[in-house]
């Protein structure tokens, strides 16, 4: 067990099962995220006997940083977990802030046709512990503070739902890692019952519904999860969750040459998300070397994000980053791994 993985009240609970104070978990959380520290024996304020109990309960390890590739606006980061397995994050320097891409999963089980990601199966969800210290690790490494998170990289965050709630907490508490709800963003593929679970949390968190496709048909063609969850209970969950959260949803929608970027596409898409109160990202597709999907034309990208627009849909193109560094999500990890 990491310390790592513990959210404020799951420490306040342990303290008080080791007989100490609510009082002296928070100031233990507050040595991990106000004053970063990497050891227990830094602590002044908690008694000896408590923290080596701690410590027999809870490792205050990092994780492992075996890569760096920078690039301008944009820093990637191959970690080695303690059982050898191979994650990524990817730091992204906006005008705006300091953004960071973190995985959820060592592999994904969704098996989108288009997704590197997805080419190897699922090896294991990631800990609480080892999604936080993306964060941590990377904001020591480069000095920097990340202003701005976004659960996009490797992995479905929602088929590791308890996990990734527990990391939003974390990274979300004004005592942890104080990143604003309203800076955070989880994407996923669209496992409804997760969604629903979501939207009743109760955190101002985004959403963002990776869509790729305005039909069935389509979808399920790219996107396995679409035969389980179709559009329909789709957008019907995600009304129920405007409806409870008052919020903006936003949909993702890579742009494949000659699979889903025609204008008969764009006309469907707009008919689909007509009513929600969304935002569509347009997404130029980062070409792999194992897939045979070809991003679309700039051209065929100005026309669909036309049709959109004329259709009064919110629209915006992804700003490109790191195509030269296989800042693609997954495909650092499969060439350490040689998939
Ligand atoms: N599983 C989650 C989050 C990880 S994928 C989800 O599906 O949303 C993050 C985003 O990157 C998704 O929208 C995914 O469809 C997209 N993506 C995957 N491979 C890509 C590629 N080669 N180029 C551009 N976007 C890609």
């Amino acid at each position: 067990m990491n310390i790592y993985g513990l959210t404020l009240l799951e420490l306040e609970d342990y303290f008080l099962s080791l007989g100490s104070k609510k009082f002296h978990a928070r100031q233990l959380f507050s040595w991990l995220y106000e004053k970063r520290i990497t050891s227990y024996s830094e602590i002044t304020d908690i008694k000896k006997e408590i923290l080596e109990q701690v410590e027999k309960d809870y490792a205050i390890s990092p994780l492992r940083i075996v890569q760096v590739q920078k690039d301008v606006d944009v820093c990637k980061f191959l970690f080695a977990l303690s059982d050898g397995e191979h994650i990524e994050a990817v730091l992204m320097k906006h005008d705006y802030g300091n953004s960071l891409c973190v995985s959820s999963q060592v592999g994904c089980n969704m098996g989108c046709r288009f997704c590197e990601s997805g080419r190897r199966k699922k090896v294991r969800n990631l800990e609480t512990y080892e999604m936080v210290l993306q964060i941590l690790m990377i904001e020591k490494e480069l000095e920097i503070r990340i202003s701005h998170v976004v659960v996009m990289g490797i992995g479905e965050p929602f088929d590791n739902y308890e996990n990734l709630v527990k990391f939003l907490q974390i990274i979300n508490h004004p005592k942890g890692l104080a990143i604003g709800a309203r800076h955070i963003t989880v994407s996923t593929c669209g496992i409804v019952p997760k969604i629903r679970a979501f939207s009743n949390l109760d955190l101002q968190i985004n959403l963002a519904i990776s869509l790729h496709a305005p039909n069935d048909q389509l979808r399920s063609q790219l996107m396995p999860i679409n035969q389980a969850y179709p559009l329909k209970e789709l957008i019907a969950v995600l009304k129920e969750y405007l409806e409870k959260t008052n919020r903006r949803v936003t949909f993702e929608y890579i742009l494949l040459k000659g699979v889903n970027d025609s204008v008969s596409c764009a006309e469907e898409l707009c008919q689909l998300v007509k009513n929600l109160n969304c935002y569509i990202n347009l997404i130029p597709y980062n070409e792999t070397t194992h897939i045979d999907f070809k991003r679309s034309s700039m051209f065929q990208i100005m026309k669909f994000y036309d049709i959109l627009k004329k259709n009064k849909v919110n629209v915006t193109i992804r700003k490109e980053f790191g195509s030269s560094i296989s800042a693609a999500c997954g495909q650092l990890r499969s060439k350490k791994e040689e998939l």
